[in-house]
């Protein structure tokens, strides 16, 4: 099927401008799984929903999730329109988009979400988005981005409350023991799956009790190795 096809145009106004601008969502009932990965990346045929995740306003530049879209106060569109609205340069993102274009709507939302001071679990959110697009990519950069997500999600699970964030803690100490492990920590991958296994929360999540068991096998047997290794 073409990706036109799996698409359609929303409607849209910013908060910030008021513009008016059309960007392209995903029929989720034509959407055919061809794999899930253990960080929560699931891969589709055809087409790949994150190049659409973020919503950029052609005018001033602000870009955000949907959920988060209209999550602003007058103050803050203050602030956004002196800092990133003076800076930008009227562009599109409303069409099909390329990888460039998705990567770039990435950036502009790590950047308003910075300026906003928004929640480490948001912006770890979308650091982890941007680090599954590079890897989709094969480009290096996915390790670099796997590691800023980790270290806003190991932030967030200690300091936030995340159910704002759509987060709950169980999958999300799951996360970082999949993250660390990802990136050759396994000591601290193995913390993190327990801190998921021992959460008193666990027994409702019963597929992630399950997963977060096998992987924290997994990342022993690889610590193992690592000694082994060192020996
Ligand atoms: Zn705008």
């Amino acid at each position: 099927m073409e990706v036109d096809n799996l698409l359609y145009d929303k409607d849209c106004t910013c908060p910030i401008c008021k513009n008016q601008f059309t960007t392209k969502k995903v029929r989720t009932r034509s959407l055919r799984i061809e794999n899930r990965e253990d960080d929560f990346n699931v891969i589709y045929k055809n087409i790949n929903p994150n190049y659409y995740y973020i919503w950029v306003c052609p005018k001033c530049g602000y870009s955000s999730t949907e959920k988060e879209f209209e999550n602003i106060n007058k103050n803050q569109a203050t602030i956004l329109q002196q800092s990133i609205g003076v800076k930008w340069n009227e562009r599109s993102f409303s069409g099909v988009r390329t990888f460039h274009e998705a990567e770039e709507s990435y950036k502009m939302a790590l950047l308003v979400a910075q300026i906003l001071k928004k929640s480490k679990a948001y912006i770890g959110g979308i650091c982890l988005r941007l680090a599954w697009l590079y890897r989709e990519a094969k480009s290096p950069r996915e390790e670099e981005f796997l590691n800023y997500t980790l270290n806003f999600f190991q932030n967030a699970y200690q300091t936030e409350r995340l159910d704002a964030a759509g987060l709950d803690e169980v999958s999300l100490a799951y996360l970082n023991g999949e993250l660390n492990r990802r990136l050759g920590r396994q000591r601290e991958a193995i913390k993190w799956y327990s801190v998921a296994l021992d959460h008193p929360d666990i027994k409702t999540k019963r597929h992630i009790q399950l997963k977060a068991r096998e992987q924290w096998r997994l990342a022993r047997e690889q610590y193992g190795h690592e000694k082994d290794g060192a020996n």
